[in-house]
């Protein structure tokens, strides 16, 4: 009996935008398809591998093609492991991966935008329903007595029913739209499958005869010689190396074959574009793991570093055993030696590229520096390369800067690499704690992204150079040349300012740890740094943010005694009659420090009153 069902709400909301024409490049629906096919192929035999009645009486694995220009159909037909109809309802009516899932719900009435976003994650199946107003999926799954029919017309549901097949496998008949003829047409479907199948590894023929001979070259392209692969074979087989399409170029493509104490070969790619999904916890790697040609697994945790994920390719090793449990080998130890090596040899080649064509590799740290300096807080084994590899914003560098380079360029009795954290690279270059180092010539890094405030904290140290924040403790600038004398202070001046802090002490008791004089500051009247001991200001605002951390700290207030403001609140302590005017402009001060470091307020009102009292008087005398 035939039932009918409704597809799940995302499926038809990705059928219409399908439907509508989503890719200008119709003919990627059959690219889809024969990867679908593939893949079935590369599950049966994996399968079959432990229990070989599977493929009994049928071991050629084969995706034939045909078509029926009267009838107006196209078949795809694969002998891979067919679905049941448990799979054939959960694989073809829903969306199983809650990524795509959360992004579909986003798409909307903006056709150019739908089909950007869509490009990022690709259709799949689905693709069909651009060509085929109606299309029957017959199926039988390996080791199955039963047959089951599927068919649908794209608009809000199908149907499954029992039938009949003789061999395993899935058989896909479309029935094409007026305007697909074109696929009916041999010439034209030879070239598409050259076009984008032509890595498969199993023989696609067209027609139905027995001998027919297979379009595409049907051998890994992992294992051919680098001099025959053309550069858009490398294309198509990174766009459909990860199951799903990706729609850019690949920015680095990694081909090599490792011999030694272990043998493997390797075709590994960086994307230019950011996955969607690349922060997203459940994500793992796109680099799929095949013993000796055959297909084992994708993302073996223990593969790929986490902070590699956004790779993508095939791991061939010829050393592990074909019947090895996927279950067990994330623990195996020739795995993790292939690991190292891998991991190495791709920090290796980004450390080229970042030498040698630094405007390039700007492009690829601008989309996955913040992934790859994860693995300075996490992954101690490679901390040196990744030091190498990594690049930062800094306040002399108008691009990016290495931590050799900033070496190069220390001042005469520097001894520390001083960096800064904040949102964003423009709030660091404005932020006051620069100034002093400005003035002393002392280049000062920018760390900017969350992850820096995790990394930071361990990895104190590069080439005995200790890593220092400038918002954090004391300075250490005086030991540094100068072009600039220090001006003499005398005793009375100091002692001056010794009760101008004090005072400001006692009015801030509640608020702030201290206040101090400034060796930071030159143009701003004060500051907010963290003590030594403490996190940085920025640090406990991420871990704020984040929630891991909800610690109360103080600050430090730092003043800086060179400026005018501060040198006639000097004059003013002095006397007790002034001391409503001082308390009010501390206060003043204090908030003005909060507002740069990004802080909020505690009494905006207050401020705002103090502020215009202060505009007022201003008016007034001039
Ligand atoms: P993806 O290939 O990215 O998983 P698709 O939309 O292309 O997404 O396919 C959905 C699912 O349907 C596949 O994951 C697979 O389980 C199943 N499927 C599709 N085609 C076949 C086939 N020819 N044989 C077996 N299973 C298939
Ligand atoms: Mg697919």
């Amino acid at each position: 009996m035939s039932e009918q069902r409704e597809f799940q709400a995302e499926v038809s909301r990705l059928l219409d935008i399908v439907a509508n024409a989503l890719y200008t490049e119709k003919e990627i629906f059959l690219r889809e398809l024969i990867s679908n096919a593939s893949d079935a192929c590369d599950r049966l035999r994996y399968d079959a591998i432990s229990n070989p009645d599977l493929v009994k009486g049928d071991t050629e694995f084969k995706i034939r093609v045909w078509f029926d220009t009267d009838a107006r159909t196209l078949t795809v037909s694969d002998n891979g492991i067919g679905m049941n109809r448990e799979e054939l309802i959960k694989n073809l009516g829903t969306i199983a991966h809650s990524g795509t899932r959360e992004l579909v719900k986003h798409l909307n009435g903006d056709k150019q935008k739908n089909s950007s976003l869509i490009g990022q994650f690709g259709v799949g199946f689905y693709s069909v329903f651009m060509i085929a107003n109606k299309v029957e999926v017959l199926s039988k799954r390996a080791g199955d007595e039963k047959a089951w029919i599927w068919i649908s017309d794209g608009h809000g549901a199908y149907t499954i029913d029992e039938s009949l097949k003789d061999e395993r496998g899935t058989t896909i008949t479309m029935h094409m739209k007026d305007e697909a003829f074109e696929f009916l047409i041999e010439e034209r479907l030879k070239n598409v499958i050259k076009k984008y199948s032509d890595h498969i590894s199993f023989p696609i023929v067209i027609g139905e005869a027995k001998d027919a001979k297979a379009v595409n070259t049907a051998s890994a392209l992992w294992m051919r010689a680098k001099a025959d692969i053309t550069p858009e074979q490398y294309k198509e087989f990174y766009r459909g190396v990860a199951g799903t399409i990706q729609m850019d170029e690949p920015w680095m493509t990694l081909h090599w074959h490792a011999e030694g104490n272990f043998e493997y070969h390797n075709l590994l790619f960086i994307p230019s574009m950011k996955p969607f999904d690349l922060y997203d916890p459940r994500r793992h790697h796109g680099v799929k793991l095949y013993v000796k040609r055959v297909f084992i697994t994708d993302g073996v945790e223990g593969l790929i570093p986490p902070f590699l994920r956004f790779m993508k390719g095939v791991v061939d090793s010829e050393d592990l055993p074909l019947n090895i449990s996927r279950e067990l080998l994330q623990s195996n130890p020739v795995v993790a030696k292939m690991s190292t090596a891998i991991t190495r040899k791709i920090l290796g080649e980004l450390e080229d590229k970042a030498k040698n064509d630094i405007k390039d590799f700007e492009s690829f740290w601008s989309l996955f520096g913040p992934v790859l300096k994860e693995g300075l807080y996490d992954a101690h084994q490679y901390r040196d390369q990744l030091c190498r590899v990594s690049r930062f914003y800094s306040s002399k560098a108008d691009g990016l800067t290495s931590l050799d380079e900033y070496l190069s360029r220390m001042q005469e009795g520097q001894e520390h690499i001083y960096y800064l954290s904040a949102g964003s690279v423009e709030s660091a270059r404005n932020s006051p704690q620069l100034e002093a180092f400005r003035a002393k010539d002392v280049e000062v890094l920018f760390m900017t992204d969350t992850i820096d405030e995790f990394w930071l904290p361990i990895q104190n140290e590069y080439k005995q150079k200790k890593l220092k924040s400038i918002t954090r403790g004391s300075p250490d600038l005086a030991k540094i040349k100068s072009d600039k004398a220090e001006e003499p202070k005398d005793e009375k001046a100091k002692a001056g300012v010794a009760g101008l802090l004090s005072q400001m002490k006692e009015i801030l008791k509640d608020e702030v740890k201290d206040v101090t004089i400034s060796e930071r500051l030159v143009g701003s009247p004060v500051c907010l740094v963290a003590p030594e001991t403490d996190m940085d200001i920025h640090m406990q605002r991420v871990l704020k943010k984040s929630q891991h951390y909800d610690g109360k700290h103080q600050h430090i207030l730092e003043v800086n005694d060179k400026h005018p403001v501060i040198r006639k609140l000097v004059d003013l302590s002095s006397s007790p009659a002034n001391a409503e005017t001082l308390r009010e402009t501390t206060l003043l001060l204090l908030d003005q420090a909060r507002i740069v470091e990004g802080e909020s307020l505690k009494d905006p009102a207050g401020f705002v009153k103090r502020l215009n009292n202060a505009i007022e008087k201003g008016l007034i005398s001039a």
